[in-house]
């Protein structure tokens, strides 16, 4: 079967700063990836690599079976152009520490607006889906509310209906939980939880140990720019091999 994301050595440098040194990873349908590691580790890069929101400098990077961002003719790369490259993003969907949400558009208008606008949804249509999502998500109730009338947790929520809505067959997060308040945190991660048992195929970046032990098919470390070490949660979380991995674990459990 074809995975989902396939990464072979790829590499990553911004100036004379090599951010990702030769990463391989591979997630399959219904797979759950979740990415630790300190600081400065790469986790940003890579995922952004994932969608093309930043070019690898080596390696091979698939989603899908496609190579992302390039054709390949002969033994030339070729870069893609921008509509194609939308093409490929349409199918991965993005939630960031910040939920980034329009403003001045309730919850329902913010998940209805990518199926109108990039998909040409009808707007009944569209706007049927949303409120199915926002239930599923859990604020059938907060449809028609303001970003600045809910806390950062609904905010958060609303970010994921709204990358759902695009039908995405791969979802990216990108510490989804960092920027809110701690008693916000849990009713995103059973969000999240929720939609790894209904199949969906996602890379999650964490600082949540005990989520990626719950919800993680794999657990990658990564340090410095490499993969230190790779595996189930029970043994990299559980029983990590490497001093790096295990002092990591110290400072964040
Ligand atoms: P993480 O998400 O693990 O904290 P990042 O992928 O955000 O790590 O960053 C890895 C390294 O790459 C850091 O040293 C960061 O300063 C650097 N970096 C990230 N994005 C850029 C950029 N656009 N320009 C220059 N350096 C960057
Ligand atoms: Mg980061």
């Amino acid at each position: 079967m074809t995975p989902v994301v396939s990464a072979q050595r790829i590499c990553k440098s911004f100036g004379r700063v090599e951010v990702l040194k030769g990463i391989d990873l591979e997630v399959h349908e219904r797979e759950v990836l979740c990415l630790i590691g300190p600081s400065g580790s790469g986790k940003s890069t890579l995922l952004r690599c994932i969608n093309h929101l930043e070019k690898i400098d080596a390696g091979r990077l698939y989603v899908d079976g496609e190579l992302v961002g390039y054709r390949q003719r002969g033994d030339k790369l070729h870069e893609l152009r921008e509509k194609e490259i939308a093409l490929q993003r349409k199918d991965i969907g993005m939630v960031f520490q910040r939920f980034n949400l329009f403003p001045h558009m309730t919850a329902v208008e913010n998940v209805m607006e990518a199926p109108v606008q990039v998909r040409r949804e009808p707007k009944a249509q569209a706007r049927q889906r949303a409120l199915e999502l926002l239930e599923r998500v859990g604020l059938g109730d907060k449809a028609f509310n303001y970003p600045g009338q809910l806390s950062g947790g609904q905010q958060q929520r609303v970010a994921i209906a709204r990358a759902l809505a695009m039908q995405p067959k791969l979802m990216l997060f990108d510490e989804p939980t960092s920027a809110l308040d701690p008693e916000l945190v849990g009713d995103v991660l059973g969000v999240m939880k929720q939609l790894a048992k209904d199949g969906m195929t996602m890379v999650v970046v964490t600082h949540e140990m005990q989520f990626a032990r719950e919800v993680a098919d794999t657990v990658l470390f990564m340090d410095g720019g490499v993969v230190v070490e790779k595996g189930p949660p029970e043994q990299v979380i559980g029983n990590p091999q490497h001093e790096r991995t295990k002092s990591f674990l110290a400072r964040v459990l």
